[in-house]
C-alpha cells in the first residue's frame, strides 16, 4: 500500500513505525513542513499507560523514550510566592524535540521515507497515494482542505496561554499562583531534562489586556512574566522557541472535534482529529494512541474504509471519558478567579479534583500535607511501580514482550 502521512509530530510518526512493523512492504512517505530537528514546545508529560502501549507496539523506540525521559514526585501549588500545598501523584516527561528524534531515527530506520521542509499545500499533489493519513495537527491543512466532509467545530477558550521553557529545574509538577494589579496569573513548570523545564503560563483575558501583554514584544514578555513570579524561578530565565515573530506567541486553547474521521481514503488522527486541553497532559497519548489504533485497524482487514470505520469507532469511544476530563479542567482553570479566595488548602483541593469525581479523597489530602506521609506515599508508588513493571506483567507476556522500564522509572 502506497501511505503518505502529511505532518512528523508524534502521531504521524508512530503510525509510520508502526505500519512499517507490520508490513515492511508498505512504501511510506511522510511529510513534514519544518526542517529536521525543529519543533514547538518544550517538555510534555505522560504517564505509565502511554510507556506500557510503547513498549507494547514497538518496544525499540519505548526502551529509548523511557531513558530518555524523566520522572517527577509530587505536585505543589503555590500561592503568592508563599504557600507551598501538596497533592500528590507522580509522572514523567519528556522534551518533545528528543521524543520527536526518536521516533524520527527509528521510522528512517525502518525504511519511510521522510521528507522534510515539505509543506502540503493542495491534497491533489497525492493523488496516488492509497491512504492519505493527515496527522498535520489542530491546524491541519489536509483537514481545512476537505472541511465539509469531516465537519469540524471548533470551540475557543477564554483564558490565554504560552508555552515557555526555563533554565529552573522543578523537582515538583509546580502550579504557580501570582496576583498583580489586572488580575491573576499562573504557571504549571516541570522538568523534563536535567537542566530545564516547561513553564506554561495561563491568565484570563482581561488580565492579559491589563498587564500590556497584547503590545509586549517577545523579550519584554518573558522579562514581564519573570517580574511577576521571581519567587518560583529564582533569578532563572524564561525563554521562547519562536525567535521569528514580533509578538510573543500567546494563544487561547482550541478545542477541537470532527463529526467524521475519514472521507474516502483520508484519514484524520492525532490533534488534527481532536484536541484535549494541556493541563491534562494527554494529547501526546492519545495521538499515539490513535497511532496504534489506525495501525492494528489496517492489519486486521484489505478493506480500507472498514478499517478506517472501525479506527473511527474505537478511537472516538476511547477518547469519550478523557474529553470529559479535560473539559473540566479547561473550566476549572477559567474560573480560577472564584476560586482563589477560598482558604488556600481548599483551593489547593479544587485544583486537585478539578476533573471531577474524587471528593472522597479529601481526608487523604489532608494528611499527605505532611512530609513523613508523602515519604510513606511515595514509597509506595515506588513499590507499585516496581510491581507493575517486574515482568511478569501480563499483557505485555501475551506479545511476547518483556516489559522492563528503566531505573528512573522505579
Ligand atoms: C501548551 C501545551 C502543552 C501540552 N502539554 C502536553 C503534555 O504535557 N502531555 C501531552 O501528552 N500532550 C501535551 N500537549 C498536547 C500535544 O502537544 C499534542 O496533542 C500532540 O503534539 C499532538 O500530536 P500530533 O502528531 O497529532 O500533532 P503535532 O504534534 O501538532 O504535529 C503535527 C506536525 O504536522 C506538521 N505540519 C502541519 N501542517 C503541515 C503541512 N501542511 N505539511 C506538512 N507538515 C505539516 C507540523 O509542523 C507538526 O510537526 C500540549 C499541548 C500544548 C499546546
Amino acid at each position: 500500500m502506497r501511505i503518505v502521512c502529511v505532518g512528523g509530530g508524534p502521531a504521524g510518526l508512530y503510525f509510520a513505525i508502526l505500519a512499517k512493523l507490520a508490513n515492511r512492504g508498505h512504501d511510506i512517505t511522510l511529510l513534514e513542513r519544518n526542517p529536521a530537528g525543529v519543533t514547538y514546545g518544550w517538555g510534555v508529560v505522560f504517564w505509565e499507560d502511554l510507556l506500557e502501549s510503547l513498549y507494547r507496539s514497538d518496544p525499540e523506540s519505548a526502551r529509548e523514550i523511557a531513558e530518555a525521559a524523566v520522572r517527577w514526585d509530587q505536585q505543589e501549588v503555590h500561592i503568592r510566592g508563599q504557600t507551598a500545598l501538596h497533592i500528590g501523584g507522580y509522572g514523567f516527561s519528556i522534551g518533545r524535540d528528543r521524543l520527536l528524534e526518536i521516533l524520527t531515527r527509528r521510522a528512517v530506520s525502518l525504511g519511510v521515507d521522510i521528507q522534510f521542509q515539505r509543506e502540503l499545500g493542495d491534497v491533489s499533489e497525492l493523488a496516488d497515494a492509497d491512504l492519505i493519513v493527515a496527522c498535520d495537527g489542530a491546524n491541519s491543512t489536509v483537514r481545512r482542505l476537505q472541511g465539509a466532509h469531516f465537519q469540524t467545530n471548533v470551540e475557543v477558550g477564554r483564558n490565554k496561554y504560552i508555552w515557555l521553557g526555563t533554565d529552573k529545574v522543578f523537582d515538583a509538577f509546580t502550579f504557580a499562583f501570582e496576583e498583580t494589579a489586572a488580575g491573576w496569573l499562573w504557571f504549571h513548570g516541570y522538568r523534563f531534562c536535567g537542566d530545564a523545564s516547561t513553564c506554561i503560563v495561563e491568565c484570563p483575558q482581561e488580565t492579559w489586556e491589563g498587564l500590556g501583554f497584547d503590545t509586549l514584544g517577545p523579550d519584554e514578555t518573558l522579562r514581564r512574566l519573570e517580574g511577576i513570579f521571581p519567587r518560583q524561578l529564582a533569578g532563572h530565565s524564561l525563554f521562547n522557541q519562536r525567535r521569528d515573530l514580533d509578538k510573543a506567541p500567546w494563544l487561547n486553547f482550541r478545542r477541537l472535534t470532527n463529526e467524521r474521521w475519514y472521507h474516502d481514503k483520508v484519514v484524520l488522527m492525532g490533534d488534527a482529529a481532536h484536541t484535549t486541553h494541556f493541563t491534562i497532559g494527554s494529547g501526546t497519548k492519545l495521538a499515539i494512541q490513535d497511532a496504534i489504533g489506525l495501525a492494528g485497524k489496517l492489519g486486521e482487514t484489505q478493506d480500507l474504509q472498514a478499517a478506517l470505520k472501525a479506527y473511527e469507532e474505537e478511537r472516538r469511544t476511547a477518547l469519550l471519558p478523557i474529553q470529559d476530563k479535560a473539559r473540566s479542567s479547561a473550566e476549572w482553570f477559567e474560573n480560577v478567579p472564584s476560586y482563589v479566595g477560598q482558604p488556600t488548602i481548599r483551593f489547593a483541593y479544587s485544583l486537585f479534583n478539578r476533573r471531577g469525581g474524587t471528593s472522597w479523597y479529601y481526608p487523604f489530602y489532608l494528611a499527605s500535607q505532611t512530609a513523613a506521609l508523602r515519604g510513606l506515599v511515595r514509597s509506595l508508588h515506588s513499590a507499585r511501580r516496581w510491581v507493575r513493571q517486574g515482568g511478569t506483567w501480563a499483557p505485555s507476556r501475551r506479545m511476547g514482550t518483556e516489559l522492563r522500564l528503566p531505573s528512573s522509572f522505579r
